[in-house]
């Protein structure tokens, strides 16, 4: 059993627009990317908890839906299919460096009963001790509030604070946070740190979800707030760049860095 050392317990969040091509496919360049950079920071000594997106986004594909669809019950359905398609995409990809993925579904309403967090916390504190990469997401087939309104930025966050872990990185499909929508801006300026403490959450009017996730850079920003105490700290990162976490850790320019002080 290995001794968890919680200064290198580290969780990343990735979101669906990085697991799921927009043709609802997987993203196989992504999951190899993101296994590769899990083994080496594994390698390093890191401990890591993967909080992953695209049960649902993987599920359009095997209903053959273009969009997502409104209905909870049809929600639960794509989430329960996909879900298994997601985690067999990173199972694969890390039996290539000799990982174990290890998968555990947690409801938000799990972290309001005493009892339950820390069966959770017991549970995944043990797959780390045992070697292994768990993988969290949303127990979406059975939920029905989250599936409408919760997401996994804030679930990262959670996770994050049961496991106190020094760092959470978000990935997506962005470079981080800009002053200005930089999809319509050519002089958006990337925002590279944040002090939590004098950030105006009316300042971000842009950056949904897309089409296929749950949560934008307000759900960031919120999980960020959350999360955040004097000696942990979150990086918002492009997922599609290869080694950005490693960059990150080694506190290159990438990304937003926001902490609290
Ligand atoms: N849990 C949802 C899924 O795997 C995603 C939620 C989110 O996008 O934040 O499809």
């Amino acid at each position: 059993m290995k001794i968890i050392n919680s200064k290198k317990l580290i969780v990343i969040k990735v979101g669906s627009s990085l697991t799921t091509l927009s043709s609802g496919l997987p993203n196989f360049k992504f999951i190899k990317s993101i296994s590769e950079q899990i083994f080496k920071l594994y390698k390093k000594g890191f401990h890591i908890v993967l909080v992953s997106s695209g049960a649902i986004a993987q599920g359009m594909k095997i209903w053959n839906l273009s969009s997502k669809p409104k209905s909870v019950d049809f929600l639960q359905a794509l989430s329960a299919s996909g879900q298994i398609g997601l985690i067999n995409n990173y199972q694969k990809e890390f039996k290539r460096f000799d990982l174990i993925a290890a998968q555990v579904l947690l409801s938000h309403s799990d972290f309001g009963v005493k009892s339950r967090s820390q069966n959770a916390k017991n549970s995944i504190s043990n797959l780390i001790k045992l070697g292994a990469i768990p993988i969290i997401n949303e127990n979406d087939s059975i939920s029905t509030e989250e599936i409408l309104n919760g997401d996994n930025d804030r679930l990262s966050g959670r996770v994050g604070t049961l496991l106190s872990s020094k760092k959470l990185f978000i990935l997506t499909d962005q470079n981080g946070l800009y002053d200005k929508n930089p999809d319509q801006h050519k002089d958006a300026v990337l925002i590279n740190k944040i002090n939590i403490n004098k950030f105006d959450f009316k300042s971000i009017s842009f950056g949904d979800s897309g089409i296929l996730g749950r949560g934008g850079m307000i759900t960031k920003m919120k999980a960020a707030r959350d999360y955040l105490n004097k000696n942990n700290e979150v990086w918002i990162l492009n997922g599609n760049e290869e080694g950005i976490i490693d960059e990150a850790i080694k506190r290159k320019s990438v990304g937003t860095r926001i902490y609290l002080a």
